[in-house]
């Protein structure tokens, strides 16, 4: 067996990612996945409509009201909130199983969803917020994917400044000026996460092969 082949086990990481729209957010979240094995997403349940390209349980679980309010009683939701005037929430079962496997989870969702998985999942948590890199970046970046409806446009505004006013309440925070330098410093947050003492589930039986022999007692 090579060093390099070990594998302890551990439990996952929750890594939460939040952002007001246009931060980058999905781009760096992706460009994680995309390059780590041990990273799922959490496919959150939803009652907006899909839009182009979206797919039903990869993109989101696209459900009614009632039966999103269902779930949320039922208490298959570990966290859930309205964002503008939707249902949106992170369905339970996978997350357990994904952090009892070691898997960790990558959580795109917003403040309210990031206060409650902390408070659900004490000592797993560890989040990040993606500042853009100024207040006039963010506007080109939401007038480029928005309609031009100035009203539009002024509400996507007023909701990302209100998603950042919550910045200070995470972890980490991350100003992504440019991409390739936002996505190493998540990477680096993520790796760190890993590596943390108290989540080194299956280190204390190898541990205990490093303890030191005992020395004789004096006699005397
Ligand atoms: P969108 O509709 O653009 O995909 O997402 C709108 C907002 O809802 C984003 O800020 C996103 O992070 C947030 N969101 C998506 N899924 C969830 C969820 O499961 N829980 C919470 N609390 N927020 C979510």
């Amino acid at each position: 067996m090579t060093v390099s082949s070990i594998k302890i086990a551990r439990r996952g990481v929750c890594l939460v990612i939040s952002a007001p729209s246009g931060a980058g957010k999905s781009t760096i979240a992706n460009a994680l996945r995309a390059a780590d094995p041990l990273l799922t997403h959490s496919v959150s349940v939803t009652t907006r409509a899909p839009r182009p390209g979206e797919r039903d349980g990869v993109h989101y679980h696209f459900r009614d009201l009632d039966s999103f309010r269902a779930m949320a009683a039922a208490g298959e939701l570990i966290e859930w909130a309205e964002v503008f005037g939707r249902g949106y929430g992170t369905p339970r079962a996978p997350v357990e199983t994904a952090l009892a496997d070691g898997m960790d989870m990558v959580f795109d969702i917003d403040w309210q969803g990031h206060r409650q998985l902390r408070d659900a999942l004490p000592g797993d948590v560890v989040s990040l917020f993606v500042l853009p890199p100024s207040v006039a970046e963010l506007e080109r970046r939401l007038r480029g994917r928005a309609s031009d409806d100035p009203a539009e446009i002024e509400r996507r505004m007023a909701a990302a400044l209100s998603e950042i006013s919550h910045w200070a309440e995470f972890d980490h925070v991350i100003v992504n000026a440019e991409l390739d330098r936002a996505i190493g410093e998540a990477r680096a947050i993520l790796v760190a996460s890993r590596l943390k003492t108290t989540r080194q589930t299956g280190l204390a039986e190898m541990v205990a092969g490093f303890a030191p022999a005992t020395s004789p007692t004096p006699s005397g």
